[in-house]
């Protein structure tokens, strides 16, 4: 599958359509998600064009994989989640539902998340 540069996550890197911004750095972007699920509702994406995690794996640098995974502490730190817990989720291709072809981890948090899937 070929990356879409028109999907939404590259338009809100490209500040074609705005965000809620969490945090920023070289590599990634946090944002609120516009449809929350649970009380806190963040999207952790890379700023390379990756469409999910298995892609990132085979294409992306030591560096950028480093920087994502280490994006995750450092966002949940930013929100002071790390004591309570959170939930860290990445839907990938048709069976994971994922909507959005630009890789994603949601960060959920503020409250009980609840079972880990649904029937
Ligand atoms: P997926 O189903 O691909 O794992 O998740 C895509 C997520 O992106 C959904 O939770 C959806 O609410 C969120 N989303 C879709 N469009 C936008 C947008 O324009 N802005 C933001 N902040 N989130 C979006």
């Amino acid at each position: 599958m070929i990356y879409d540069k028109q999907n939404i996550f590259a338009k809100i890197l490209r500040k074609e359509i705005p965000c809620n911004k969490v945090y920023e750095n070289d590599y990634v972007l946090a944002f609120h998600d516009v449809n929350p699920q649970k009380k806190l509702h963040i999207l952790l994406i890379p700023k390379g064009e990756y469409l999910n995690l298995d892609d990132f794996n085979e294409k992306a640098t030591d560096k950028e994989i480093i920087e994502f995974n280490k994006a995750i502490s450092h966002i949940v730190k930013l929100l002071k989640l790390s004591n309570e817990g959170y939930r860290i989720l990445s839907n990938i291709g048709n069976n994971g539902g994922q909507e959005v072809l630009h890789l994603h981890y949601h960060i959920f948090g503020g409250e009980k998340i609840g079972p880990m899937v649904t029937k």
